[in-house]
């Protein structure tokens, strides 16, 4: 009947599982989700999901949702009114401000919320309080691929689109598992391989699913990928094989490049990485037959003390190829979380302001300072490692952190708890009633995309708005509301009614923004950075120049950073990442029953040779041990894994098998990215079968 429709609706959203970015129709009645229906209109994914996309909603109506603010008192917390804590919140944090100063105070963001939230969250760092001690969960993850592009193509995002990977003649896998990971984009890559004769190499330490399907996959030592890729540039070099027209109009320091290369020969490749000399010629002869070559890489690269100059080394043979500015090449690094690629973009991090402008360049603080008619801080803050180093050392006072699990999803647990335990004042933003808000004075409670407005930016750099598809559950508020009202609290007078008009004002202040409107974004537009003022976006990155003042690139000089490697104590490497099933650490898609029961809780896979050499059949109770910590999960016999590598997934909640109790605190040498890729540990068999 008439009256049954009008309460049925459709909304459209932008799921918040993964950085590829689908949209699709919500449809709704009252709070019940009745389906999710992807649209030939979206521009990502078209008709296509992935199990989480479609099924991974329930939690929005789950009953563990925080529905008020909660405060500490004691060793428990009690309900309270938003006005009650939001008085505290300003009176401590101006407390704090005026006792230690602005830079006593840490401001953690989130890769989940939206553009506008992360706006609003370094402006309140910056413009209200008077730090740029602000940072996100990119630090997890993919700082190492920023900077690595920043230092030679001078823009991070990808450089073109996921239609432009499946352009690709070559399409190059590095230390990522995009079957799970970023399962739409995966299937790109799969049907051009399939139909369209694309080439496809991964280099890995586990067989995974896209391992399986490739025409080479090389299995390289942990850590060694630079040298690989190094090695390979000299041999294309060697070979004659650069693109020397595109070196010579497009690049600068070429010839101090080749020179620095020298060391990296095929067979110091091959000792160092254990890639013989004849798969490593492959992949350079690969890269010279292919029209086109796109380098698409994750946190099996980033996740090392050598991340960015991996990344960096990756964009290198990009360039000495000339595989830049055409369609079906460049590099792509996968963002994790949906808005991992806008909170960057927005500046919740120490040293950028939005759209990439430095804090320490006086020029750009001039403009953002004209904006918001406050002084800004001038030297770069703590990133998120650095904050969490200051508060042990007394230096740091208090923290705001939205919607990241730091407690869980940190390398190194214990020896964050043991940082948040002596926070004075710690106040957490977040959906759920997560293992950091354990540590909280003050506990927000925050809408989940679903029941907001706003845009969320995808590892393409596609800008795409989300409506809200149901009003806040409870006394819950979307985190721009609850950013402003705190910095109201503190005498900032922003007005801001909606989303739309902090938007507009990042398009004043970022110039990659100048033409992003809400209503160039209305439905299924979208917008890809940078934009012109006249509203051209801009799909492909570096047809015209680079992002340096001379349009230019530069070579980043080769460096290797080795990895640890085990001992005798701890004679295994773990290697660890994601299920296809689960979101990152399992704070959203534990509470969906449905994707719950797939995988009911996590395991270790153990190769073949290792089991057999321990004694041990699938199912058998392990303990791990590393020098952090210990936990007990079941093993799974597996060619997946070989020798003495060990993959422990991260997607669990549980205190029992939670990897980052193993995890140790060395940081990628330029970004300060834990290195997650080199834990090392023992195993304890408890039960052998
Ligand atoms: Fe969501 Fe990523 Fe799956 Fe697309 S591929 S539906 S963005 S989780």
């Amino acid at each position: 009947s008439a009256m049954r429709e009008q309460r049925i609706r459709k909304t459209k959203t932008v799921c918040t599982f993964c950085g590829v970015g689908c949209s699709f129709d919500v449809w709704t009645k009252g709070r019940k989700i009745l389906k999710i229906e992807p649209t030939e209109k979206a521009p990502v994914n078209g008709i296509s999901t992935c199990v989480k996309g479609k099924f991974g909603w329930d939690f929005v109506n789950s009953e563990e949702r925080l529905t008020k603010p909660l405060i500490r008192r004691g060793d428990s917390f009690v309900e309270a009114t938003w006005d009650e804590v939001l008085d505290l919140i300003a009176e401590k944090f101006q407390e704090i401000k005026r006792t230690y100063g602005p830079d006593a105070l840490g401001f953690i963001s989130s890769s989940k919320v939206t553009n506008e939230e992360n706006y609003l969250m370094q402006k309140l760092a910056r413009s209200v309080i008077g730090t740029n001690n602000v940072d996100n969960c990119s630090r997890y993850c993919q700082s190492p691929a920023t900077d690595g592009l920043m230092r030679t193509v001078g823009l991070a995002g990808d450089s073109g689109t996921i239609q432009d990977i499946a352009k690709a003649g070559l399409v190059i896998i590095v230390g990522a598992n995009p079957a799970e990971a970023h399962p739409v984009l995966a299937t790109r890559v799969k049907r051009a391989h399939k139909l369209h004769g694309q080439k496809l190499i991964v280099v890995d330490l586990r067989k995974h699913e896209m391992a399986e399907r490739a025409d080479l996959f090389v299995r390289p030592k942990q850590g060694t990928d630079h040298v690989w890729l190094s090695a390979v540039t000299k041999y294309i070099i060697d070979q004659e094989w650069h693109d020397k027209k595109f070196l010579s109009e497009r690049v600068v320091g070429y010839d101090e490049y080749r020179k620095s290369l020298s060391k990296y020969t095929l067979d110091y490749a091959e000792e160092i990485t254990g890639i013989s000399k004849a798969d490593l010629i492959q992949i350079a002869t690969m890269i010279h037959e292919a029209n086109g070559v796109a380098v698409l890489w994750a946190m099996g690269v980033t996740q090392h003390c050598g991340g960015s100059e991996t990344s960096a080394s990756i964009s290198d043979l990009l360039l000495v190829t000339g595989n830049y500015g055409r369609p079906g090449a460049g590099a792509f690094p996968l963002r994790g979380h949906n808005n991992v690629q806008g909170a960057c973009d927005f500046g919740t991090l120490p040293n950028w302001l939005p759209g990439y402008q430095l804090v320490s360049d006086k020029v750009s603080r001039k403009k953002f300072e004209d904006v918001w008619g406050t002084p800004l801080p001038t030297t770069p803050g703590m990133d998120n490692q650095q904050m969490l180093n200051a508060i042990l050392e007394g230096k740091l006072r208090g923290m705001y952190l939205v919607g990241e699990d730091m407690a869980w999803v940190d390398t190194n647990a214990n020896h964050v708890h043991e940082a948040l335990s002596q926070l004075e004042f710690f106040v957490v933003q977040d959906v759920f009633f997560t293992k950091t808000a354990q540590f909280a004075d003050v506990v927000l409670p925050a809408s989940p995309s679903l029941e907001k407005e706003g845009t969320f930016t995808n590892t393409e750099r596609r800008i795409q708005r989300l409506y809200q598809v149901f009003e806040p559950l409870g006394e819950s508020k979307p985190d721009w509301e609850i950013i402003c009202a705190i910095a109201n609290r503190l005498g900032a007078g922003w007005t801001y009614q909606h989303p739309s008009e902090i938007m507009a004002e990042a398009a004043k202040v970022a110039p990659i923004f100048a033409g992003v409107t809400y209503d160039r974004l209305e439905g299924y537009n979208s917008l890809l950075w940078p934009v012109a003022p006249d509203g051209t976006d801009t799909p492909l990155l570096y047809t015209e120049g680079f992002g340096f003042s001379d349009g230019k690139a530069r070579l980043a000089l080769p460096n290797w950073v080795p990895p640890m490697t085990p001992d005798e104590e701890y004679d295994l490497h773990l290697n660890n990442g994601r299920l296809l099933e689960h979101f990152h650490e399992g704070n959203m898609t534990d509470k969906s029953p449905g994707l719950r029961k797939k995988v009911p809780d996590t395991f270790v896979e153990i190769s073949l040779e290792l089991a057999k050499e321990r004694g041990i059949e699938d199912g058998a109770l392990v303990r791990l041990v590393s020098r952090y910590g210990s936990v007990k999960v079941r093993a799974v016999v597996t060619d997946r894994v070989r020798g003495k590598e060990l993959y422990l997934p991260m997607n669990t909640t549980s205190d029992q098998s939670a990897v980052n109790l193993l995890t140790g605190s060395a940081t990628d040498v330029r970004t300060n990215t834990p290195a997650y890729k080199e834990t090392f540990v023992r195993m304890e068999v408890l039960q052998p079968n």
